[in-house]
Order: C-alpha cells, then structure tokens, then sequence
C-alpha cells in the first residue's frame, strides 16, 4: 500500500513516517524483559531462543505478524541482541529482484539474522528463491540465459530469517510453511500502554503526572508507536508553557490542539463518521460514495480510516455498504435511530 500524503500527516497514523526511525530508535527496548506485554509471545519467544543457545545452532525462522506499530521490528532486533547475532535489514518491496535476495544471502554470516520487513510483498521469484534458502541453506545461482542456462547451487551459512507481515493472509502457503514459529502480535491494553509511555518519558526525561499519562494511553489506539508520538506532541506543548511537569489538563489541551479526541478518533475519522450520519442517515453506503462526501481518495478511507472505526465498533461494513453503529451516533453527539438494529440483519462482509 502506498502511503498517501493524508496518512504523513496524521498523528495517529500507525505506521512510520518519513523521519520518526530515529526518535524510535532511542526508545526501543533492548531486551525480552524490557518488552513490554505480549506475554505469550514473549514466553514463546523465550523458549525459542533459550533452546537454540542450547543447542548452539541459529533459532528457527520466525514469522511476525500484526498492525504497524506493535514491535516487529523491535522484537527482531530483540532476538539477534539475545542471540549476540548480527542483523541485516531489508523489506519486500527493496527486494526487487531475485538477484538481489540472492546477493543479501550470499553475503550472511554464520547465525546471522535477516529481517525482511512487509515479506508478503517480496516479489514471486525472490519468494521462490527463499524457499530453498529456508529449507536447506542453499540457492541456484543461474548463470546464462535460455536453453543453455544452468544452476549452480551456492551453499548459504546457516542464518535465522525473521519476516514481519502486516497482511499474513496474502502469504502463500509454501512460504508461510517454512517458517518454524508464528507469532501474532496484538492491539496493546491501556495498562501496558501506560507502562510504555513511562519508560519512554523516563528514557527523553519527560515530568509526567500519572493520570496524563494515562489519557495519552487512551488516545492511542493500542499501538506503541502512537503513544510514543503523542507522547512528544504533548512533551512539545509542554515545553512551549513553560512546564515543569506535563499534567492531565495539559495533556489534554495539548492533545485537542492536534484533534485527537478522547478515544484516540482523528479528524479525519470524525470527518467519515459525521458524514455517514448527517449526510447518508448512518447508511448503508458505498465507500467510494462516502469518500467523496468527505473529500478524499477512496484509498485514504479504506486503508487509513475505516480499519480503526471498523475494529473499535463505529462503524461496520455490511453486504449493502457502510453503517454507523450506536457508538458511532454516540461518538458525534447523535441519538441513534430506534431502527439501528436492523441494519446489522445482514451478516458483515469480513474486514
Ligand atoms: P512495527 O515493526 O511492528 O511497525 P516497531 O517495532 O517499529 O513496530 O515499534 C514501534 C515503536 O514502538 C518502537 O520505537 C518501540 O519503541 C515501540 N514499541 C513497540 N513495542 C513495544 C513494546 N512491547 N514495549 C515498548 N516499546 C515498544
């Protein structure tokens, strides 16, 4: 997906904008225990690699799946400082040869990690190339071209792939079968956001109350990387005042100025929510018709705005197009119709 100008410019937006990698990079966690929540697959994860030191081989390959912002990237440099292994970095669409794929292999070390971001968008014939890399550490390099071409097997070193995927469902199965461990990283509790809220201001020696910590915690959609930005939007107002220490009410104020409301909703979130009720009645309604209702790309709502009001309850989609939901009349100050119910008669298409 590509990133459209709107998604730049939003505060709540999970994934990482232009210049954020190295703010982030200052607030990564170094190690399993500092991670914070995801338990399970912290344990599973803890086992893994407790086995692998045993065993003194490189851990098996490991798939991380879930939203932008949950730590899959900071779970894979996790794994190789664990490891004391080192990692090489790269993602599914720098990849745009199976040449390249077959460079960056060839030139791992022993136990090394490779960490390939958005791996459901590596193209086919890299894909294919990584099917015999994973299973027995080895690729054919083909030298020439047409009937006279041949393959000329390469052994590899043995090396643990880490992918990370926002769509795990667009993985074919041969790939997502070569992968020794799944893990699925899940929207985070307003308790564990909290925590990593704290650790961050402690790390950039933010003063911060507990209570405004927690409505940035609220605001934040479940996603680490949306706490740690709002954390420095109301870092950024509080300095402007002049403040010792951030309070509630200036979390708050500050968190007004850049529109994200109470429960984490953007303007433009408000935007499609408004215009479903005020101008379609709550619907049903088409996207692309509601998109231009609120003056953008069909792209921009699908992709940047409806997963959230989709997933929190606003909003539901329908076999006849997109409804509000009680909370979403609530959520704008509307009542919502008596007849509300009825909608939701015909069962939802899948998110
Ligand atoms: P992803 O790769 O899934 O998009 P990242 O690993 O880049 O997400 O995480 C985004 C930011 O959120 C990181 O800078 C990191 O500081 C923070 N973060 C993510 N998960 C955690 C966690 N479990 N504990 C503390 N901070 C986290």
């Amino acid at each position: 997906m590509e990133r459209t100008p709107v998604a730049e410019d939003r505060l709540v937006e999970p994934a990482i904008k232009g210049e954020e990698s190295a703010l982030e990079h200052a607030l990564r966690p170094n190690n399993l225990s500092e991670f914070i929540g995801q338990h399970r697959v912290r344990a599973q994860i803890d086992v893994l690699l407790t086995a692998a030191r045993h065993r003194k081989t490189p851990a098996d390959h490991i798939l991380l799946s879930g939203p932008p912002g949950l730590g899959k990237t900071t779970l894979a440099l996790i794994l190789a400082s664990e490891m004391s292994a080192p990692i090489r970095i790269t993602s599914g669409p720098a990849i745009t040869h199976a040449g390249d794929l077959a460079a960056i292999l060839s030139s791992l070390v022993e136990g090394e990690i490779l960490f390939l971001d958005e791996i459901h968008r590596l193209p086919r014939p890299a894909e294919e190339l990584l099917y015999l890399a994973m299973e027995d550490f080895r690729v054919d390099v083909i030298v020439g071209k047409g009937p006279g071409a041949t393959a000329i097997p390469l052994q590899l070193p043995h090396f643990t792939l880490v992918g990370a995927t926002t769509r795990s469902g667009l993985l074919t199965s041969p790939l997502r079968d070569r992968f020794g461990f799944t893990a699925h990283l899940d929207f985070y509790s307003d308790e564990e956001l909290e925590q990593v809220i704290s650790r961050s201001a402690a790390l950039l020696k933010i003063s911060i109350s507990p209570d405004a910590i927690s409505e940035i915690s609220r605001r934040s959609r479940g996603t680490p990387r949306i706490a740690n930005r709002l954390l420095r939007r109301v870092r950024d107002y509080g300095q402007v005042q002049g403040a010792s220490q951030i309070d509630l009410s200036g979390a708050r104020t500050a968190l007004e100025i850049y529109e994200v409301d109470e429960m984490g909703l953007d303007r433009l979130d408000r935007g499609v929510l408004t215009a479903l009720v005020e101008r379609f009645n709550g619907g049903p309604v088409g996207l692309s018709t509601l998109a231009i209702a609120v003056g953008e790309e069909i792209e921009t709502v699908e992709s940047v705005a409806e997963p959230f009001l989709v997933r929190n309850g606003f909003m539901a989609r329908t076999p006849r197009g997109r409804v509000a939901t009680a909370l979403g009349y609530s959520h704008i100050g509307r009542t919502p119709p008596a007849q509300i119910a009825s909608l939701f008669d015909t069962p939802a298409i899948d998110a």
